[in-house]
Formats: C-alpha cells, structure tokens, sequence
C-alpha cells in the first residue's frame, strides 16, 4: 500500500496545494474557504481555552456537542438519536470514515462506493484489508448507472459507503435514487455508512438524510463534520450519528485512532449548530452565488461546465479546448496560467479515470474578486 504508484501516496489535496504555494497560483484546488467561519463561534472557542477546557474531552465527545448534533438532526430532519449511546464526536469526518469502514469491513469483505469516491475511501478500503468495488456516476449530472450499481452489490458486500452532496461532482442525488440504495442495502444486508458533510450546501434543492428514508435507520452510519458548515476547515471536528450497536462498534474504533477530540472547539462547535436558520440560509445563498461567478468564468474560458447542486465544487470538461490528459493540465496549470484545480481521475480507479480523464474540479468557497481573478486568468488559455 505505501509503495509508490500502490495507492498512498501524497494526496491530491497537499500536492496541489503545494504547487499552489510553490507557484504563487490561486488556489482552486483544495477545498477550503478563504474567509474564517463565524466570530461568535471562535470567540467561543477562545472563551473555552480561557476557562480551562485544555485536556482531553470524553472519548464519545463532550455532552454538550452531542446534544446540539442531536438536536440539529430533530430540528432539520426530525431525526432523534440518543445523545448518549447514538452520537459520538470525530477528529472530522476523515476520522469517522475510517473508524466506521474499520469496524465494519475486513479481508474478504467488499466495500462499494460511488466513483468518482472522495480520496479517503479508497484509502482507508485499502487500510482495512477489504476489496473496493464501485459504481460509476455518469455525465453530465453525475447519477448513478443504477443498473451498474445494482450489479455491484454482491453477497460481501458489507458497507455502501455514500456521499451525498457529492465531492467531487457537486451532485445532490435525490430521494428515489437514494432509496433504491436502501432497498439494495437491505437485500443485501450491508451496513450504510453516509458521509454528508455537504448537507448545508445545497442550491435550491433540500438535501434528504439517508437515515431518513423507510428501511435505512437500523442499518445506517451517518457522517458530517462542522468544517464545511462553519468554515472552519482546520478545527477537525466531526461527528457521526446512528442505531446503538452500530455507534458502539465504531466509537470502540475510534477509541484507538485519536480517543477523544479537540476539547475547546467542542463546545464551540455546539453553539455553532444552535445558530438560527438565518445563518444556514445564508451560506448556501453565499456559495449558489459564488458557484454561478465561477461557472460563468469557466464558461467564458471555453470549457464545458457542470453546474453543481451541492457542494462548493464544480467540473469542468477541458476537452472543447482540445485538453484531453487533465491530470497532465492540473500539474501545469498553476505555473501556466497561475490557478490551481483537482483533476477528477485521482478520484477513480482505472476505468473510471479513463471515462472522466478530462474532467477537472476548482472550489468556489473564496472571495468574488478571487473567483473573477481566477476567471480572467484562466480565458487566456483558450
Ligand atoms: N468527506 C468529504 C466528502 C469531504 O469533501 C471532506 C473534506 N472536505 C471530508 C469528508 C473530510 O472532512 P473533515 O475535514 O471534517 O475531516
Ligand atoms: N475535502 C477537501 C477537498 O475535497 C480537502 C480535504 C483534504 O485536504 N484532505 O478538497
């Protein structure tokens, strides 16, 4: 696994962003935003450290943020985990990814994933000695092959691990899609572990919980992370809800990759989730407007765009200006035009970054003048 070319590598993310730095590009490539979450959410965490909470927190997290993840699920989807046994606490959603694909799959089992997959699936597949098997998603809107996808479950296949808003396509699968995941899950037996980081970053359409859907609650691991919600990308905190005994499983995990997680941005965190609805409406304005800046940009610079419903990320095609290699663009494209962007292949496995070889994906969580600059700079390509 850790020999070069064998799979873990540097990520995508460091490399670019490396380039990026090294280039002095505008940094479309790793998703993150330029401008810092809420202030009453850092000063709440400045507050924290002043009053001593500078030592480990509970390894389940402390029980004012599971009662604010708990309540944020009633109060948007009516959703009621049990703070106490059904809501444990990550260092991000990196961490209860692989605590979950950890305590659920070994050796012999199958993980299937939608492709292209987020960088740590395929990654932590590998840690945990299972086979990955994908479905593809398919141009221009990214949803599912559904008859491919049916013919990938197979009787070891012992997680459906989902993402949804997805990265890197910006896709917002809708309800009859993800309910026919469950009813494949079911028949099959398999564990659904659903990472919705992106649950917040919607664009006119309402993000629908796996968890919510007939047949999925007893089966179903959900993830999501205050990283994208709050913009607050490096604080590492996460947090994963389900059924009891599923929860224990992946708590026992969790206790041996990090035990417990950051204490003062915990309780940070949990204010953050009781901000009014104002605050939530207002991020996803904020992006749907930043994504239509960029699309035009890119649009005007000739490439094919798809829009995104979801997620502060959007695909371009670069084959109508006769760019076929994007992996080979991504790596000049800061030295030559001084931007930055994430070529989607990395995000597959060999079929599937032949299909999408030409695909490339920049962020839109920065500042209007940085996407308009960007824009500009990237029109002299054509
Ligand atoms: N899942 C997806 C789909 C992501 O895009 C990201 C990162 N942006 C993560 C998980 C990781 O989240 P965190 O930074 O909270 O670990
Ligand atoms: N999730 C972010 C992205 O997709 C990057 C996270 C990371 O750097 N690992 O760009």
């Amino acid at each position: 696994l850790l020999s070069p070319g064998g799979g873990l590598g540097v990520t995508i993310f460091e490399e670019m962003t490396t380039l990026a730095v090294q280039t002095g590009a505008i940094n479309l490539g790793q998703g993150f935003p330029d401008e810092d979450g809420p202030l009453e959410i850092r000063e709440a965490a400045r507050a924290a450290i002043a009053a001593g909470a500078n030592q480990y927190a509970p390894g389940k997290g402390i029980p004012e943020l599971r009662e604010a993840v708990a309540a944020h699920q009633q109060r948007f989807y009516g959703l009621s985990p049990d703070p106490a046994s059904e809501v444990v606490v990550t260092t991000g959603a990196t961490e209860a990814i692989a605590a979950s694909l950890l305590a659920f799959a070994g050796p012999g089992d199958e993980v299937l994933t939608l492709e292209p997959f987020y960088d740590s699936y395929g990654a932590v597949i590998g840690l945990s000695g299972a086979t990955h098997v994908t479905a593809p998603l398919l141009a221009p809107d990214f949803m599912p092959d559904m008859a491919a996808l049916e013919a990938a479950f197979s009787p070891r296949t012992k997680i459906v691990l989902l993402n949804n808003p997805h990265n890197p396509t910006g896709a917002v699968f809708p309800r009859e899609v993800l309910q026919r995941i469950v009813d494949l899950a079911r028949t099959h037996n398999s564990v659904i572990v659903t990472d919705e980081v992106y649950e917040h970053l919607t664009f006119g359409v309402s993000h629908v919980p796996v968890a919510s859907l007939p047949g999925a609650a007893d089966r179903t691991i959900t993830i999501s992370s205050a990283g994208k919600t709050f913009s607050l990308t490096g604080w590492k905190i996460g947090w994963l809800t389900g059924p009891e005994d599923l929860v224990a499983a992946v708590r026992t995990v969790k206790q041996f990759l990090t035990y417990s997680s950051g204490t003062p941005f915990q309780s940070a965190i949990a204010l953050g989730l009781g901000l009014p609805d104002s605050f939530y409406e207002g991020i996803a304005a904020s992006l749907q407007k930043k994504r239509d800046i960029l699309s035009e940009g890119l649009r005007a610079a000739g490439f094919d765009v798809f829009s995104p419903q979801g997620t502060y990320f959007v695909n371009v095609d670069t084959a109508p200006l006769g760019i076929t290699d994007s992996v080979d663009l991504a790596r000049r494209l800061p030295a030559l035009v001084g931007v930055a962007a994430i070529p989607v292949p990395v995000f597959c496995h060999e079929e599937g970054a032949q299909r999408t070889r030409s695909l490339l994906r920049f962020a839109f969580c920065k500042k209007d003048g940085v996407l308009h600059e960007a824009a500009g700079r990237l029109a002299s390509l054509s």
